[in-house]
């Protein structure tokens, strides 16, 4: 019988396949963590060439070997294809490199290719080790040693392609590169009444294609999962932004996937849609192949934190089940997870045959729920003018307001609303500057294309503000409903928003008009309100901080700078835990746990220590309402005063940079689905005789509805938080990231 197997004291990581956006944050976090675990580290060049190769190519690392790569694209490590590897032989030498050094476990991080080849290596370990035996290149007591290789596997891949996880490391940031492009193309589109044909990537796989379509407002696509059911389907694609055009859109974008066909399995290429413009719609149209732009540039904020707990993961595995199954290691519903490698394999390639096949429905089908909402909430959005009502139908009048700070993604989220509820016969009510607008009766209907062109714009068109109705103001409130026989309301906004559309029902009894339904979906950058672990508006900021620090930290080019970035938040920490994952910070104070003496005494230690033995640059982020004496301005100068002259202090608030900007992808993909299904859930509470009030929100990654009633049970006395936030469980995981003492960017 055999021995279970012993854990891995070594652990070698490496990067294969096409580059991805990410891929370093991967291998830092595989690094720390393996160091935090106790284990021996090696960081392997080239890929798998570098493990046939071996030699210096096979380095054993420290934790600053992997500072200050977070923030870069590509791979520090370098990929590259390697034929011999796919040989007996050449997988014979990469074991005798990994046997002589002792490292029986490996994290690959790479696509589907990468991952099956490190599979058969995985398969062939032990005999490939006898064989060494036999060769007399390694001791039998090597072989017995590490009888199994312990693999796990992440997944590096622009396109979003893989099984066994939601989302690859480098889509996001391919997402952020794309619609970077598309918001350019926007502006140069719409000044000419051009056409523009964008071809992005996924030779299988549409996820780019779609999701960057519903991002930009783009007004057709073309992916291989779902071709045009037409056999002529330049003729609908036509009719489609013909109708556009006539009332009055100024630009048409159609993306294509590279992958793209049509129902029989022939290829779909830009140029060919570019030429059926040109032709049936007589219009300028240009081709833009966004091509190698799609892998470049720094990794997003989600990208960076994605990779980070992914790599932490892959290592927790390798410690825990050494010896069992490959594993692959990906995020669903929110969740970390691992999954049998070779099954995420086989299922990904089996998209790939039924698209193939022709069978679209199944591929469809595969690819999943949400995959499918989008490309049908596409269909609605593309549309030039919505369906006729249906004569029998009650016609309801909704209202739209924000309320709270602004929070990138809002207009978003109203541009989908008021489309789901006109297509649906409905009359759309906007409300301009949250509650006082409803005060005073600034309320106008919104026509389909009084939204155009809201999909990629930051701010909020309608208006926000934090005010909160006063007790003599309902009244008013009550008239305005009435006047404006409003049916129910949408909130998409923050904190203000919740506590007035509480309020507002809460009176109810007083006045019998604001017991209608109210839905809030929550924008806030803050990410602190209750029923969701997330709000639109906190990835935009996110990434707005990681900009910016990724700025601040490159203008110490002197060495011996310490950095203290104050971020927003009120009372929730979200921004600044999440920020000082993405952006490496080494220390991080959050109102949740707040400050103390003695953490500020054990920083100054550790900043002393640090920067006398090489550390160049110190990175300390903080909420802004973390501690209210222990600022930000209070530690600069308690930093400075302690530096005993080895490193000086600057203090950076970042302020309002944070909520401005264009929304992100993610944001404008989950402003899209929350406002779909929000609309739609308040149809069906206004129409019902007992309708109710309640808040959106994601819970591992699923959309579910919470009573608006329950809010003051779910938020902490006196404070702007809920009582739960799931976020919290990162904090070992920042630490093991960021240990005091050893220089962590
Ligand atoms: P990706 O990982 O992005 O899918 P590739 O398919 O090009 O990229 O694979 C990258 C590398 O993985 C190849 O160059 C090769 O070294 C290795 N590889 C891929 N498939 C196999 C296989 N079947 N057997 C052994 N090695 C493989």
């Amino acid at each position: 019988m055999l021995k279970t197997p012993q854990k891995p004291t070594s652990l070698a990581v490496l990067t294969s396949g096409g580059d991805a956006a990410g891929m370093n944050p991967a291998v830092r976090a595989v690094v720390r963590s393996g160091l935090d675990a106790g284990l021996a580290v090696y960081t392997v060049s080239e890929g798998f060439q570098g493990l046939v190769d071996g030699g210096d190519r096979i380095k054993k690392v420290s934790s600053s070997d992997v500072g200050g790569i977070l923030h870069q694209g590509g791979t520090v490590l370098g990929t590259a294809r390697c034929d011999e590897f796919r040989t007996r032989e050449g997988r014979l030498r990469a074991a005798a490199n990994l046997a002589k050094l002792g490292v029986d476990a490996l994290v690959v991080i790479g696509g589907d290719g990468s991952l099956t080849g490190a599979n058969i290596f995985k398969e062939e370990w032990r005999e490939l080790l006898q064989d060494l035996v036999a060769a007399g290149e390694i001791d039998k007591a090597v072989a017995d040693k590490h009888r199994r290789l312990t693999l796990v596997g992440l997944v590096g891949s622009i396109d979003n392609d893989m099984f066994g996880t939601d989302m690859t490391i480098g889509a996001d940031s391919a997402l952020h590169r794309i619609a970077e492009a598309l918001d350019a193309i926007h502006s140069t589109a719409s000044s000419h009444q051009r056409a523009f044909v964008i071809e992005v990537m996924g030779r299988n796989c549409g996820y780019l294609a779609l999701q960057s379509a519903v991002a930009a407002g783009a007004n057709w696509v073309l992916i291989p999962e779902s071709p045009p059911t037409e056999d002529d389907w330049q003729e609908s694609m036509f009719s489609a932004l013909k109708a556009g055009r006539e009332i009055g859109r100024r630009l048409n974008i159609v993306i294509v996937a590279e992958g793209a066909q049509d129902k029989y399995g022939n290829p779909i290429t830009a140029q060919e849609v570019a030429e059926a413009l040109r032709e049936r719609l007589g219009e300028d149209t240009r081709v833009t192949s966004l091509g190698h732009v799609q892998r470049g540039g720094a990794p997003s904020a989600f990208d960076r934190y994605l990779s980070t707990v992914l790599g932490y993961a892959a290592v927790e595995q390798v410690v825990t089940s050494p010896g069992g199954e490959a594993q692959l290691v990906g995020i669903k519903e929110h969740q970390i997870i691992s999954s049998p490698l070779m099954e995420c394999v086989a299922e990904t390639r089996a998209v790939a045959d039924r698209i193939a096949e022709q069978d679209y429905e199944t591929a469809m089908a595969m690819r999943g729920g949400s995959f499918r909402e989008s490309f049908q909430m596409l269909k609605t959005m593309v549309r030039a003018k919505p369906h006729a009502p249906d004569p029998e139908q009650r016609r309801l009048r909704l209202g739209i307001l924000h309320a709270g700070g602004p929070a990138a993604g809002m207009n978003m989220a109203v541009r989908v609303a008021v489309r789901v509820g006109i297509d649906n016969g409905h009359t759309m009510l906007g409300i301009t500057n949250g509650f006082r607008g409803l005060e005073r009766g600034n309320i106008r209907e919104m026509d389909w294309m009084s939204v155009n062109g809201w999909a990629s714009r930051g701010g909020a068109e309608l208006g926000t503000s934090r005010h909160l109705p006063r007790d003599d103001q309902f009244g008013q409130i009550a008239e305005q409903l009435e006047e404006h026989q409003i049916d129910g309301l949408l909130m998409i906004g923050g904190w203000a928003g919740y506590r007035g559309a509480y309020q507002l029902n809460a009176q109810a009894e007083r006045f019998p008009r604001l017991g209608l339904p109210i839905v809030c979906l929550p924008a806030t950058i803050n990410n602190d309100v209750p029923g969701t672990e997330l709000s639109i508006g906190a990835d935009t900021a996110l990434n707005n901080i990681v900009k910016d620090v990724d700025k601040i930290k490159q203008s110490a080019v002197a060495s011996g700078r310490c950095f203290v970035v104050e971020v927003m938040g009120r009372d929730c920490g979200y921004l600044a835990l999440m920020s000082g994952l993405a952006t490496g910070a080494e220390r991080v104070y959050l109102p949740e746990e707040g400050i103390t003496l003695r953490d500020l005494e054990a920083d100054v230690s550790d900043l002393r220590d640090g920067f006398m033995f090489g550390k160049r640059l110190g990175l300390v982020i903080t909420s802004e309402h973390a501690d209210p004496v222990y600022t930000s301005g209070f530690m600069k100068s308690l930093f400075e005063r302690e530096s005993e002259g080895l490193f000086n202090v600057r203090q950076s608030i970042l302020g309002h940079i944070q909520q401005g900007g264009d929304p992100s992808p993610f944001d404008r993909i989950q402003a899209t689905r929350l406002a779909d299904k929000s609309l739609r859930y308040l149809i069906e509470q206004a129409l019902s005789d007992d309708p109710i009030s309640a808040f959106i929100g994601l819970e591992h990654g699923k959309i579910r509805f919470t009573p608006l009633a329950d809010f003051t049970e779910l938020i902490e006395d006196g404070l702007q938080r809920p009582r739960e936030q799931s976020w919290m469980a990162l904090l070992p995981l920042a630490r093991v990231m960021a240990k005091p003492g050893v220089p962590a960017l």
